[in-house]
This record gives C-alpha cells, structure tokens and sequence, in this order.
C-alpha cells in the first residue's frame, strides 16, 4: 500500500483523501435502519473473503438519497470508517467543466486513486450533476461533456471484477428521478438507501449526539430541554439541529456562563430557522418596506389557513418580528392520530404558495424578495411527497420502479404532474387572495400596528371581511 500522501495534489485537487474517516454508525443517529443495513455491507467488506467463499458479494454502488443536511456524507464516512477503509471523495460539480474531456479524465483520476489504495471507498456526492439522464433537458449546459463523464463511471463501475480491486462506490443525490437508469442497473448503485428527514425520536437521538461535547447543568435538564427541542423541530435535518446546538454553544460563551441553558436554545433555534436572516436581530431595526413585506406575507398565510384550515394543525399566532425565509405562522401541536385525505395533501400545496403569491401581486414578479423564496420550494416539496409517497394520484405508488429499472421518462412523467398540481395551486391561492383582499389588508394594518396578532382575531376578521366574489377554480 502506498502512503495516502503521494496523492498529488495538482494531480487532483478535486479529490478529498482521508486514510481514515474516523467516523462511526455512532455520529448517525435517528433511522436506525439506515444503519442496519448499511452495517451488513460494512461486514462483508471487512470479511470479504470469507463471505465471497459463500457467494456472497458486496455491492459495487450504493446510492443515498434524501434532502441535504440529512447526514449522506457522514453515513459514507462511516462506512469507510466502520470498514477501516480509506476514503475518496469528490462532487459531481466538479466534474462538469467547460473544458472537452476534463470530465471523463477526471472520472478516471478518482477510480484511478481509489483503486490504488483498494479496497477503498468513493464517494461522489450531488452523482446528478453528471449522472443526470441523457438526451434530457441540459439544463446546465455542458451536456456532451457531462454524458462523457456519465459513461465514463459506468465503464469504471463495470470494469473491477476481481477482489484485489474491490472498491465501493457510494453516490449522493437529493433527485433520484432525474438520474440516468443506466446508473441504477444492476452491478452498479443497485442498493439505493433513503434518508429521510429525522422523526422526533430521531431528533431527539441526534440532539443527543451533538450534546456529548456540551456542557449542561445536568443530565436530567439535558434531557428535557433537549426533548423540548425536538418537539419545535419538525422538519429540522440533522445538520440544522447540529446547528443550533453549536451556536447555542457560542451564545453561551459569549454571556460567560458555564452551561447551556433554555434561553440559549430558544435563541439558537430561533436564528437557525431564520437562516436568510439579514443580520438585524432586533425588530426595531427592520426596515419599514421589508416590515411591509413581511405583514402582508403573513396576512396571505394566514386568511389561506382560514380559507383551507389543516385540520390536524390549527395555527396559533404570527409576528413580523424576525426577519425568515418561511412563514412566522405558528400552530398548535398535532393532537391525535392523524388521517390526512387526499385534499388535505392538496389544500398544503396550496397554502404553501401564499408567500409567493401574494409578494408577487404586491410588489410585482422582478421585485421579489428572499422572504418568498422558500415558497415555491416547500410547495414543489408538498406536491412532491403527494404524488411519490401517498400513492394517491395518477401516478400511483412505486409506480416508479419496475424490476431494478427506472420507469422510462419518469422525469417528464413526474414533473407534469407536479406542474398540474402547482398550477392549480397558484391559481387557486390567487383567487383566494383576491377574494379575501380586504382581510389580507386589515390583518397587514394590524401586523404593522401591533408586531403581531392572534388565531381569534385572524379569525374574526377573517369571517366579517367583505370579499370579492371570483370565478371557480377546480383542481
Ligand atoms: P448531507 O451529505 O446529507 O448533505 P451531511 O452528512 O453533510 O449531510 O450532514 C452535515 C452534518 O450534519 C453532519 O456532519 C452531522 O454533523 C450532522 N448530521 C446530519 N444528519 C445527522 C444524523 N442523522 N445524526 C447525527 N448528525 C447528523
């Protein structure tokens, strides 16, 4: 074996090389599957012969998928560390270059490397950078280059049969539907592993996690701020929960206390949900246009949550206080078990686009701001899981996989429905905007007036505004 060292480093600036992650299935926490089966392969690479006199083979790919921040890179690390194995890692970015053939050449680079130090691991994280379907839109540009490069990991994956030159590849995306199904076949990623966004079991686990190295006044405080949080975190990953614990850290620090305590907390939590935070902490110091802003995206949410109630979730309060990229709407907890209809996946979609919607109407499509932006993302999410998770659409359930292939056009099949569904959102959220303009207006006045506003008064004047009647909008 040769010393990591003698990498090149002009040879590769691209590759990140570690000799040992030092990473363990213990640094993951939550979807504790995830571990199990990721464990077996662990195994048999570190077994290998022993398990090859069986038959049994390790997998040439595996492919993470799920939202960023939701621990991919890590699970990798700890395989590799797990393993013992060292570990190469590149980004599907870096491949696509302006340059002919820089994409292939540097495809074989990084199996070049891994293969010298082999048994070794890949990791190629955002793989749909260059593993995206061919003959698609090229959205990025640089298409022939990147089908190059696409082939090339093919040619790479197929190509090492023998033991001695046995290394696992381990891909990363967050759109499986939009990777080529050559990659997906079999003797290639043909284990594909979901990781999803956390439970609140699992955030509390990764709380846990990143508390080993805090400091508390006890375990039992520990605990139960830590339990609080993972209740206020729904739809948290677990790199934003790393977060608030690391700046909770640094809040206390900086007031020269000795253990983190609830006030830290509240406050990281409340800075990690306004990542897009403009720097101003202090509401005094907002600006009266995006303070206008900011009203009139909460009076939208809050007359479309009149409008389209969730009926598990009922909302609670708002305030133009704080400066985020979502909504400051907050809801009761959940009570009770929850049968959510087909509808009310829809009506989601829907309420979602408020934000968008009306910062469109108010200030115009070229004068929109970031506090609209994450709209259109958490609706597209909305319609997303409606059509690949519930099963309740043309689309069907697991309609998407037939044997180990991809449906063809899956892609374009998926993304007009998801266009149907946006479409009508948008037009349906309009309407219903335009219909309760005068409520959108008297609860703006009072966001303005007063900083903030209650579920009884949204409601009141919800139920007396006049409105303005509208043609129907049908799904
Ligand atoms: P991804 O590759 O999915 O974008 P990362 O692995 O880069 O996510 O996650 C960033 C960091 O967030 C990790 O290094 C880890 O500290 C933390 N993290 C994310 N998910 C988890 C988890 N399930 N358990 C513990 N830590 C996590």
């Amino acid at each position: 074996r040769r010393a990591l060292g003698s990498l090149g480093k002009s040879r590769a600036k691209f590759i990140s090389a570690e000799e040992t992650t030092g990473v363990t299935f213990d640094d993951f926490a939550g979807q504790e599957y995830i571990k199990r089966e990721l464990q077996e392969i662990v195994r048999i690479l570190k077994n290998d012969e022993e398990f090859q006199d069986k038959g049994i083979y390790c997998p040439k790919g595996v492919l993470l998928h799920g939202p960023p921040g939701t621990g991919k890179t890590l699970l990798a690390k700890a395989i590799a560390g797990e393993a013992g194995l060292p570990f190469f890692a590149a980004n599907g970015t870096d491949f696509v270059e302006m340059f002919v053939g820089v994409a292939a050449s540097r495809v074989k680079d990084l199996f070049a490397s891994a293969r010298s130090f082999a048994p070794s691991i890949i990791f190629i994280d955002e793989i749909d950078a260059i593993g995206s379907k061919r003959g698609g839109p090229d959205i990025g540009g640089g298409g022939a280059e990147r089908e190059q490069g696409l082939l090339q990991i093919l040619t790479e994956m197929d190509g090492f049969k023998e033991f001695t030159s046995q290394v696992l590849v381990i891909g990363a995306t967050n759109r499986l539907d939009i990777l080529d199904p050559a990659l997906l076949r079999k003797g290639r990623f043909d284990k594909i592993v979901r990781v999803g966004l956390p439970s609140k079991d699992g955030r509390l686990a990764i709380l846990m996690v990143h508390a080993r190295n805090k400091f508390f006044r006890s375990e039992k405080e520990r605990d139960a701020l830590l339990q609080e949080i993972a209740e206020l975190t729904e739809d948290f990953t677990g790199a934003e929960l790393q977060n608030i614990l690391n700046e909770a850290g640094i809040l206390t620090a900086r007031k020269d206390l000795d253990y983190i305590g609830r006030e830290e907390l509240l406050e990281a939590l409340k800075r990690q949900k306004g990542t897009f935070e403009t720097g101003q902490e202090d509401s005094t110091e907002i600006p009266e246009e995006l303070k206008l802003r900011l009203a009139y995206r909460e009076a939208a949410v809050a007359v479309l949550a009149c409008y389209l109630p969730d009926p598990f979730r009922p909302f609670t309060e708002t305030d133009i206080n704080s400066i985020t990229s979502q909504p400051n709407m907050r809801y009761a907890e959940t009570a009770g078990r929850i049968f959510a209809r087909k509808s009310d996946y829809v009506n989601s979609i829907v309420r979602a686009c408020a934000p968008r919607v009306i910062e469109e109407e108010m200030f115009g499509v070229n004068n929109m701001c970031w506090i609209s932006a994450k709209a259109t993302l958490e609706a597209s999410r909305h319609a997303e899981f409606l059509i690949l998770q519930t099963g309740m659409t043309a689309f069907g359930k697991a309609f998407y996989r037939k044997h180990n292939d991809l449906v063809p056009n899956l892609a374009a099949k998926l993304e007009a429905l998801r266009d149907e569904y946006m479409q009508y959102a948008v037009e349906k959220c309009s309407s219903v905007l335009r219909e309760y303009h005068s409520a959108v207006e008297t609860i703006t006045d009072i966001l303005l007036e007063k900083g903030q506003i209650e579920a009884s008064e949204i409601w009141d004047i919800y139920k007396r505004a006049p409105r303005i009647p509208q043609p129907t909008v049908n799904p």
